[in-house]
């Protein structure tokens, strides 16, 4: 390729990624943090470095998210299937935690890379 394609090809991956990917981008907090959507929208950003407890309301019930040791888990649930309040405390960046029934995702940002490209659930 020439030069000038290497760049544009580039700059276009650039512009995708920064899209897609515009929230993973924007998180450079060493340790991480872990941000709650609901139903696709952010609704608050922990980080890992502070324990702390956050509540979620959605319209469909609530979640508990724990922050501790730098891990984020939902510790309880009023979900119908309790699947989320199941899986094991995540802090490795893209890992994530989903509430199906409440439309509940946390995820990591930032922090250690995930060097297991697992995906539970
Ligand atoms: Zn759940």
């Amino acid at each position: 390729m020439k030069k000038w394609d290497v760049i544009i090809v580039l700059a276009v991956l650039a512009v995708a990624g920064s899209l897609y990917f515009s929230g993973l981008l924007r998180a450079d907090t060493p340790g991480g943090v872990a941000v709650v959507y609901v139903d696709g929208v952010e609704i608050t950003r922990l980080s890992l470095l502070k324990d702390t407890e956050y509540r979620v309301e959605t319209e469909h019930g609530y979640n508990v998210v724990k922050v501790e040791d730098g891990k984020a888990e939902i510790i309880d649930a009023d979900c119908r299937d309790k699947i989320c309040t199941k899986h094991k405390a995540i802090s490795l960046k893209n890992e994530s935690i989903i509430c199906l029934p409440h439309k509940v995702v946390v995820e990591i940002e930032g922090g250690n890379e995930n060097t297991v490209d697992a995906v539970v659930q």
